[in-house]
């Protein structure tokens, strides 16, 4: 079995950019993108307006598929199947897959992301699917004409609770205090939004129906109260957590699940080994930030195969490299 220099595990911002500079810098990374959410979070985004470069905005899927093709035009092998299992204590690290594969490498860059958050209530995953859901741009279109319910307080939630607007006659958004986490100027246009009305200080404790969402019951997160609220549908945006179960046991983690990596560098505990994007990062959770940790992964990863003799390099033939790397 060869041993290739580095694998990537993820396709979101970080791993993407991860793999643009490290196929640039002729490392041909093998990059395993997970079978079903290529792209990650992004691809179940409307609009992204603060990434920067883009004057009109991008949409997100619009946005990965161009980060996708940038590392491809490189040279990076993009592989679409999961990462079942890693083994990254030893010089050469071993990753194996859904499909039965095994690859080895001298260094991995670990960007898996985040997932939704669940609520954790009774209903919640009995109706998923049938009324409940974690994703407005997937789901939101089957909910025309409904009074619908979101629930959060950060930019996630006001961006799902405004584009549901398109679809739904009233988005009532369910928050746990009487203040917004979001960005002031989501902020501004929720609330100003006709169709959204806000429900402070209030929790979900339960989803009700039998086999699609009829309702919720609510409690009043300060009086204690409870009281029914209708809505045929729910939308989840309550945050995300790091999708470290692949390394916990093997790499240390802080106590939110993320991977810890020695600030400013992105190396994890284990030689050889680095981590980026919402993976490490607690507090900023941008697809900027992501890109820019999958940037400086892929720069770490690279001196430490260069300082260990350890880097194969592939030749960059094309014309059209020659010009690009002339820039
Ligand atoms: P977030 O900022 O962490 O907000 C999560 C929200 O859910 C908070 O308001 C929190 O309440 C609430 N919450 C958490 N656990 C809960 C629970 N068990 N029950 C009820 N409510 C709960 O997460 P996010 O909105 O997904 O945003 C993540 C990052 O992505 C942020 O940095 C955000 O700025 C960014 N983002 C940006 C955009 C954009 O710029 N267009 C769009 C989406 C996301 P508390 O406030 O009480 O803690």
């Amino acid at each position: 079995m060869p041993i290739e220099n580095v694998v990537v595990v993820g396709s979101g911002p970080a791993g993407y950019t991860a793999a643009i500079y490290l196929a640039r810098a002729g490392l041909s990374p093998v990059v395993l993108t997970s079978s079903v959410e290529i792209g990650g979070a992004l691809m179940n985004t409307t609009e992204v307006e603060n990434f920067p470069g883009f004057t009109d905005g991008i949409m997100g899927p619009d946005l990965m598929e161009n980060l996708r093709k940038q590392a491809e035009r490189f040279g990076a092998r993009l592989v679409y199947d999961d990462v079942t299992a890693l083994e990254l204590s030893g010089d050469v690290k071993t990753i194996s897959t859904g499909y039965g594969e095994t690859y080895q490498a001298h260094a991995v860059v670990l960007a898996m992301g985040s997932a939704y958050r669940k609520l954790g209530v009774e209903g919640e995953e009995r109706l998923s699917g049938h009324g409940v859901s974690w994703c407005a741009t997937c789901d939101g279109a089957f909910f025309r004409g409904q009074d619908i319910a979101t629930v959060g307080g950060g930019d996630s939630a006001l961006e799902e609770a405004m584009f549901l607007t398109r679809f739904a006659d009233s988005v009532t958004l369910v928050h746990r205090r009487d203040a917004l986490r979001g960005s002031k100027i989501m902020q501004e246009r929720a609330l100003a939004n006709p169709k959204i009305r806000m429900q402070w200080n209030s929790e979900i404790i339960e989803a009700k129906g039998d086999v699609k969402l009829s309702g919720l019951t609510v409690r009043d997160t300060v009086s204690g109260e409870t009281s029914h609220l209708d809505a045929t549908g729910l939308f989840i945006a309550i945050g995300h957590d790091p999708r470290s179960d692949l390394v916990a046991g093997q790499i240390d983690l802080d106590d939110g699940g993320y991977v810890k990596v020695a600030h400013p560098s992105t190396e994890t505990n284990l030689t050889g080994v680095f981590a980026c994007g919402d993976l490490v990062d607690r507090r900023y959770r941008q697809a900027i930030t992501a890109a820019g940790t999958g940037c400086a992964a892929a720069l770490d990863a690279e001196h430490y195969l260069a300082a260990h003799g350890l880097a194969s390099h592939a030749q960059i033939e094309t014309a059209e490299l020659d010009d690009v790397a002339a820039h």
